[in-house]
């Protein structure tokens, strides 16, 4: 039997939270042996101000996307979006394309987010839930033109590995604890703004520090009166109930499924709205 080529190790190029360097091998194209945390640089790079909102508002949603996931491997990659990659993240060009790469690949998959179309440049734009991470490409498709990313502490890979950032803010941590202490029994983790969301739409109060047990728990009868179960598989899957709520989780590798959102279509509004 012939044996399987196995791809080149390296020394691991990233580090840990603390600062310090790995010492682990890899054989990964971005260079992160995915066991030490994964930055690029010893420290968090200072945050950058809002982007421009004015310019984001001239895109336009396109019913279709500009490549099928498997071709985000056989664009190129401009200078301009390594550069903005390792700006915000640190490392070297290599790894900053695997991962420019990487994040396109889970842009164009068919569960992605719809891509935006410039109407003037026809260039295109592809985003993470909350705009978090995006790219832009040329307007036939074959080059990355532009990488943004909103938080510049963690790269796409980090966050969907689960590595906590170097720079939440004390102060917001804070703030959700006694959320995250009523959640301790459940089988699903979520923000504190879905919960809100759920009160004010679903079960017409505001949530507040007294009563978000019972929102909690009025939750998941809701969910087991509509026949929601917990998805097992990895990553970001979305399923729409009778009443026309939908409910977008995400699996990250060893941990409970957390639920990202739920969004409430016309239906679900005109309900909440009833008396
Ligand atoms: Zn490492």
């Amino acid at each position: 039997m012939a044996a399987i080529p196995q791809p080149p190790t390296r020394q691991c190029t990233r580090y840990n939270k603390d600062g310090s360097r790995c010492t682990g091998k890899t054989s990964m194209a971005d260079g992160w042996c995915r066991s030490c945390d994964g930055f690029g640089r010893p420290q968090a790079a200072q945050p950058k101000a809002k982007p421009d909102l004015r310019q984001e508002t001239r895109w336009r949603e396109a019913s279709a996307r500009p490549l099928e996931s498997d071709e985000a491997y056989e664009v190129g990659v401009s200078n301009a979006a390594l550069n903005h990659f390792i700006a915000a993240h640190g490392g070297d060009r290599r790894a900053a394309e695997a991962q420019i790469r990487s994040l396109l690949e889970d842009l164009l998959a068919a569960d992605a987010r719809p891509a935006l179309r410039h109407p003037e440049t026809g260039r295109w734009r592809l985003r993470t839930q909350r705009d978090k991470f995006s790219v832009t490409l040329s307007r036939d498709a074959s080059v990355v033109t532009g990488y943004k990313v909103r938080h510049v502490d963690r790269t796409y890979a980090q966050i969907k590995a689960g590595v906590p950032s170097r720079v939440a803010s004390p102060h917001r941590r804070e703030r959700k604890k006694w959320f995250l202490a009523l959640q301790t029994e459940l089988p699903f983790g979520m923000g504190v703004m879905t919960a809100r969301l759920f009160a004010r739409l679903e079960l017409g109060f505001e949530m507040t520090e007294n009563n978000a047990a019972e929102v909690i728990e009025q939750m998941r009868d809701y969910m087991a009166r509509a026949g929601i179960s917990l998805p097992t598989q990895e990553g970001e899957s979305r399923v729409t109930d009778s009443a026309g709520l939908e409910w977008t989780f995400e699996v990250l590798p060893e941990q409970r499924p957390y639920l990202v959102h739920i969004s409430w279509g016309t239906e679900g509004q005109r309900r909440a709205a009833a008396p």
